[in-house]
């Protein structure tokens, strides 16, 4: 085990959106009873634990406030493949990224993996069909513990849904140090209370009254509905309840794919086109994300310095992103898609289209290098402005606000003269609006009307947060959404796990 105590310029004080904390030790355990030494102490004394993954979250959940860092770095093995019923799933630490899932199972890379069942490892690597797991967040360096406490999505959400769609189990450490399995469909709440003993722990406590809002991509709060699954509690629950120390991931068959980047002429085209394209049964889009010209200019901007991400065209234009199925009936679908394109304002001609795995990879390029080039020149800002962050909206709406919503970013946003790009998962509502800060006024600026804009998604009836999570940037749209009261309720259900409070204090509720 790793202890020391760190700089106060370490890395391991600061996530993506780059607000900077302070510990008084970083911890790395090799192992669960290394880490469930470190976690029994801290519970003793009453210490603060904070959870690190590999800090790419965006709103500084493992960014720590005093106490210990516990890096879980180590955690990083791929264990086995199982089989049950539904099909193969995955065993992994925690540490595990995204980038390593998908190239193990897509490649069938599993030299050295277990059996978790009988045979499962010759089976997967014989079975002639081919499996993926399908949660894309755009950062593929994050870690799956990381993607399931933040209940993680990506542009594929909006076919295949969030991460919670696809986690089978998890084996959680306490604030006792005590580990629980908790497999889906074995614990369940009478209404709103759950009664349960899980390998000797016994748990008992009122879930919240609030409705969690499930008609949106959302990932403010605590998860909970009546009749709940006591695995859904933990996912997205930002680490508050316990330390995910392994998980049993569900894989799906994979099916060929063609990628597509339609040129649109201007914003309101592109947006008109995802609106046709949303539920049409023909192209049936596997994602749609949306580039607006602003988004575009700023690839064309980092073409000059990295010139391995494909050049956008030289005339003006916003860009519609989406993948199709290459399984059946490719003419149809293209055709149709070409019908819409012109019906916008399009023309096809004005597209890529790409199949072959490279090809797609340099458009999925394209379309991670906007958040990154955001990031960077954040952290470029850094140096001269330390007390700069990152500002991003993370806000879903309902469908039927989505256009309101577009008209209001730009209006509100210009009212208060801030510089900015709109980009992202549009199928599903949810855009990421990225405010180019250029100094410590404009923050405050943004923090303003970030205010705003998070208020009028939830009078749409949509999340502030959809899929980053709350963290300890974002806390105040709990109170905005679930109220004093529900704070408490929150606060009730963490301390039947963790009553003496250690466990990633400051996330999601104070
Ligand atoms: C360029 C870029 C693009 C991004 N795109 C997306 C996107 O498309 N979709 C999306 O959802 N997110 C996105 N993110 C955010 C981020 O990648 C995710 O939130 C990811 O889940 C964080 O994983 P991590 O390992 O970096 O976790 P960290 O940042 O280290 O931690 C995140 C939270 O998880 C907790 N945590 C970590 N490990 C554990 C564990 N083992 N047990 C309990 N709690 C734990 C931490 O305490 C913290 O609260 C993006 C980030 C960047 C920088």
């Amino acid at each position: 085990m790793i202890d020391f105590v760190p700089d106060p310029n370490s890395p391991y004080l600061i996530d993506e959106c780059k607000i900077r904390g302070n510990a008084e030790r970083v911890v790395i355990p090799d192992d669960e009873s290394e880490l469930s030494s470190v976690v029994k102490e801290a519970n003793r004394t009453g210490t603060n634990i904070t959870i690190s993954g590999l800090r790419t979250g965006l709103c500084g959940g493992s960014v720590p406030l005093g106490g210990i860092l516990v890096s879980m770095e180590r955690f990083s093995s791929m264990i086995g493949i199982g089989k049950d019923g539904e099909g193969y799933f995955l065993r992994v630490q925690p540490c595990v990224t995204i980038d390593e899932i998908v190239r193990s199972v897509q490649l069938k890379r599993i030299e050295g993996f277990s059996d978790i069942t009988p045979n499962a490892c010759s089976e997967f690597r014989s079975d002639k069909r081919k499996f993926f797991y399908p949660v894309d967040p755009t950062e593929m360096r994050g870690s799956i513990g990381g993607n399931i406490s933040a209940n993680a999505s990506g542009a594929r959400t909006f076919k295949y849904g969030p991460t919670r769609n696809w986690v089978k189990s998890l084996r959680v450490m306490l604030a006792d140090g005590n580990i629980i399995r908790i497999e889906r469909g074995e614990h369940i709440s009478n209404g709103r209370h759950f009664d349960v003993t899980i390998d000797d722990v016994h748990l008992e406590f009122d879930i919240p009254n609030y409705d969690f809002n499930r008609s949106v991509k959302n990932a403010t709060g605590l998860y909970c509905h009546e009749d709940m699954d006591l695995i859904d509690l933990i996912i997205g629950s930002e680490g508050i309840l316990g330390i995910i120390v392994e998980a049993d991931l569900r894989l799906t068959e994979w099916h060929p794919l063609i990628s597509n980047i339609i040129f649109m002429p201007d914003d309101q085209s592109a947006i008109s086109l995802i609106d046709d394209l949303r539920h049409d049964t023909i192209v049936e889009p596997e994602f749609i994300e949306y580039f607006d010209k602003g988004s575009v200019d700023l690839i064309r901007r980092t073409c000059l310095t990295d010139p391995t991400i494909l050049r956008p065209p030289g005339y003006e234009c916003s860009a519609v992103f989406m993948d199709m199925s290459m399984d059946n009936d490719v003419e149809s679908r293209f055709e149709r898609l070409f019908e819409l394109v012109r019906k916008n304002g399009g023309d096809p001609g004005r597209s890529w289209t790409g199949y072959d795995q490279n090809d797609r990879k340099r458009m999925f390029a394209f379309r991670h290098s906007v958040p990154k080039s955001i990031f960077d020149y954040v952290a470029s800002l850094k140096d001269g402005i330390p007390a700069i962050n990152k500002m991003g909206t993370d806000m879903s709406v309902p469908e039927e606000h989505n256009l309101e919503m577009m008209s209001f970013y730009d209006s509100i946003l210009k009212e208060h003269g801030l510089e900015y790009v709109i980009f992202g998962h549009m199928g599903n509502c949810h855009p990421h609006v990225e405010i180019i800060l250029k100094d410590m006024e404009d923050l405050t600026k943004a923090k303003e009307a970030y205010g705003i804009l998070a208020q009028r998604a939830f009078e749409f009836g949509g999340s502030p947060s959809a899929e980053h999570g709350i963290g300890k940037l974002k806390r105040d749209y709990i109170r905005m959404v679930y109220g004093t009261e529900g704070i408490s309720e929150i606060r009730n259900v963490k301390s039947a796990f963790d009553p003496n409070n250690i466990l990633n204090r400051g996330n999601i509720v104070e």
